[in-house]
């Protein structure tokens, strides 16, 4: 087990930025992992654990060991009448999975097509996508406990999942590298086309009866002609989370603004589009110098090149106080900020 040092993290963040780590240990298992956790500077300093760096924004330096998990493997691991288990390892990308779950007709995860990012990331926040979450499909996760060394199953009940949550992103919080992730998928698909921009995707394919894989190409579509592709320009996908509002501060806004775009929860609660409340304020394409807002879709901040983590920070921070003076609605980033 080799611990590198000083290592730049350009490569392994999807806002690119170039910032450096003072260590940084790569691990395929649980043993690897712990070898480099023996090492006394990495026992006492900071950690992060990162995957494929597509939901974090580097605003320093990071002044201790990433852990960068490369644990690989997929497998059938159980199968019932209707459904499959199938573990993965936490390194493994997240598309390719989607992917090779739709060669063998296992469905449920078809909506959440071309979500960047691993396997290890997708229950930390509860990835979601076009009214499809990884806790629909989540069956278990197998992770290490970095204060023991030990290695914990969590099930269902045991992540706390909630919208772009989960007890890992809470509770947990650094305490835990997730190894593996076991997903229960359907035989038969049960397809879920209720985002309208699924249906209209399909019509324009001039599919009738789709099947998983019309509607995962639905999603690419849509995807690429909306989101900057990381590769090209930098980005960490939504910024900020959509806020969830009592329906009586919702009812009152909507007399000021009856187009604003929201979707009910509960009976009292109303989440609003974020990207819909960015555009208004009228913060959608403007761009300074090397960062900005992305001129397809608010919800998201871009590295055009040359920009720093506290350019995109400063700017999310701009951002938030306005929303709040034009809306009074609070906004959360969802990015993880380092
Ligand atoms: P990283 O960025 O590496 O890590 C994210 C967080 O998880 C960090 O706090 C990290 O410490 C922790 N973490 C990562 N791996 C592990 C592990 N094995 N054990 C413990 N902790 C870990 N997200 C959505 O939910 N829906 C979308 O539709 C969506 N679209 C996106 C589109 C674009 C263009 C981009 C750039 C991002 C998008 N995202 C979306 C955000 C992002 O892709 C997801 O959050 C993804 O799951 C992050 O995976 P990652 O491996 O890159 O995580
Ligand atoms: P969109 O279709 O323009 O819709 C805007 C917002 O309205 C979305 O954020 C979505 O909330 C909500 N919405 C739309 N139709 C809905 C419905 N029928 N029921 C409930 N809520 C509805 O959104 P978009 O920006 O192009 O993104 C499409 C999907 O991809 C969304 O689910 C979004 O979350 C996901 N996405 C996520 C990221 C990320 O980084 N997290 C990046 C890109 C896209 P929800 O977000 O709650 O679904």
């Amino acid at each position: 087990m080799k611990v590198l040092e000083n290592v730049s993290l350009k490569q392994y963040n999807t806002f690119g930025m170039d910032v450096k780590s003072r260590r940084f240990a790569a691990f395929s298992n649980s043993e690897e992992l712990g070898e480099a956790l023996a090492i006394d500077e990495v026992k006492k300093g900071e950690k992060l654990t990162l995957g494929g760096g597509s939901n974090v924004l580097f605003v320093n330096d990071f002044d201790g060991t990433i852990l960068k998990n490369d644990v690989r493997g997929i497998e059938k691991v159980g199968e019932e009448e209707d459904t499959v288990l199938v573990r993965a390892g936490a390194g493994e990308n997240w598309h390719e999975f989607v992917l090779h779950a739709i060669e063998n007709n296992w469905a449920g995860i078809e909506n959440l097509s071309l979500i960047p990012g691993n396997i290890g990331a997708s229950p930390m926040q509860n990835i979601g996508a076009y009214g499809v979450e990884i806790k629909d499909v989540f069956h278990s996760l197998e992770a290490f406990h970095l204060p023991t060394g030990e290695v914990h199953t969590f099930y269902h009940n045991d992540c706390e999942f909630g919208y772009r949550e989960s007890v890992f992103k809470r509770k947990y919080k650094g305490q835990y590298v997730i190894l593996t992730v076991t997903y229960r998928l359907l035989k038969n698909p049960q397809l879920s086309l209720d985002y309208g921009a699924i249906k209209a995707e399909l019509e324009r394919m001039q599919v009738s009866s789709p099947d998983i894989s019309a509607v995962s190409q639905a999603v690419i579509n849509i995807r690429q002609s909306k989101l900057p592709d990381p590769k090209l320009i930098g980005n960490a996908g939504s910024f900020f989370k959509n806020p969830v509002i009592d329906k009586r501060k919702f009812e009152k806004l909507k007399i000021k603004f009856p187009e604003m775009a929201s979707y009910p929860v509960s009976e009292d609660k109303v989440k609003v589009a974020a990207g819909w409340l960015i555009d208004k304020a009228g913060w959608k394409g403007r761009r300074f110098d090397e960062f900005g807002v992305h001129e397809r879709q608010a919800l998201v901040l871009v590295n055009y090149g040359g920009a720093a983590g506290t350019d995109i920070y400063n700017l999310s921070e701009e951002i938030m106080e306005d929303i709040y003076e034009q809306f009074g609605i609070h906004l959360e980033r969802e990015v993880n900020v380092y």
